[in-house]
């Protein structure tokens, strides 16, 4: 592990002056995803900002009422997945938490920490691979031609096709969440939809946030689809794995008829992925069998495949069409 300096900071003020200049410096909340890859020297920080003092204030609360949840950054995954309101409002945000990790690690990570978690594509956390776009920029991808069984088939690219190892910022992207960051010049909102970046030609730029900006909350509007909402995840084995395929489906249903959906799919795309293409097909029409499958043919018509991973096309339809029939069944 390379050398570098630790500051622990308890206030938002100290925290963005300490990460000031951007690069060099590093966030620490559950220090889940930070502490492995400073170890495997893929992230070398020379300075960690450790901000989980600022658990006490703002940064550390859950709050619901009649115009939707607010959820800190550093609430810890364990506490939103167990929350009563969020299990009974939102269940599709306490199921994705729920379906993640182990529990020792629900138990440490932060929601914050948790969106901005880096992909579990091998080429990229084992450096002696030298071909990583997005750990070393312009030395190629690995993956392309190599194991990728786990990989993305939405939203690659000729540079990267890593798949974002994410759940619940799948199920914010499905109900519209909007995201508050502090940083050195000032508080801004944005759509959860637009924090992360597509790789491009940039794979190592993962997000959209400026230097030293540090998320403060998450916003999830209540809307009349949040109660009947879940999250569906399919993977190797039921606990501590990774998905193949995932779906965060929230639908409004009335007499059988969706007025609105919500789907977000996970496990075989770049980023948090709303599947617009596929509400649309539904919306306003019966939840049948014809319309589900619509529905998932419109959600991949742009999806590549790289040879080991070909299976997610189909994979990714079933979980999208079993979501939503298992949405569409929930008494409510
Ligand atoms: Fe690196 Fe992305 Fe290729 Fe993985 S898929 S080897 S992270 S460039």
């Amino acid at each position: 592990m390379q050398p570098f300096t630790y500051q622990s900071v308890s206030s938002t003020d100290a925290a963005t002056q300490a990460a000031a200049g951007g690069a060099e410096a590093s966030y620490l909340a559950g220090g889940t995803t930070l502490l492995d890859l400073m170890k495997l020297e893929v992230m070398q920080p020379r300075r960690v900002v450790d901000v989980n003092a600022l658990g006490r204030t703002t940064h550390g609360r859950i709050e619901a009422d009649q115009k939707g949840l607010r959820l800190g950054a550093l609430v810890r995954m364990a506490d939103a997945a167990e929350h009563p309101q969020i299990a009974q409002q939102y269940p599709v945000i306490a199921q994705s938490l729920q379906l993640a990790a182990s529990p020792q690690l629900r138990n440490m990570a932060s929601l914050g920490g948790n969106v901005l978690q880096r992909t579990r594509c091998t080429y990229f956390r084992d450096v002696t691979y030298a071909a990583c776009n997005k750990r070393n920029p312009g030395s190629g991808c690995a993956a392309r031609e190599g194991v990728n069984r786990m990989h993305a088939v939405l939203g690659t690219s000729a540079h990267c096709i890593a798949t974002y190892a994410g759940d619940f910022g799948h199920a914010l992207i499905a109900l519209d969440a909007t995201v508050d960051l502090v940083g050195p010049e000032g508080a801004r909102t944005i759509a959860f939809a637009e924090l992360h970046r597509q790789p491009g030609d940039r794979p190592n730029r993962e997000t959209t946030l400026r230097p030293g900006e540090l998320i403060v909350s998450f916003t999830v509007p209540a809307a009349p689809w949040t109660r009947r909402s879940l999250y569906l995840k399919v993977r190797d084995r039921q606990s501590y794995e990774f998905a193949l395929a995932s779906a965060a489906v929230a639908i409004d249903l009335h007499d059988g008829i969706v007025r609105e959906a919500r789907i977000a799919l996970g496990g075989v795309s770049t980023v948090p992925w709303r599947a617009h293409e596929a509400e649309r097909v539904l919306r306003s029409k019966p939840l049948d069998d014809a319309n589900l499958a619509a529905a998932a043919d419109a959600a991949f018509t742009d999806a590549k495949v790289y040879g080991r991973n070909d299976f997610k096309v189909e994979l990714g339809k079933r979980t999208l069409i079993r979501a939503a029939q298992q949405a569409a069944a929930l008494e409510i």
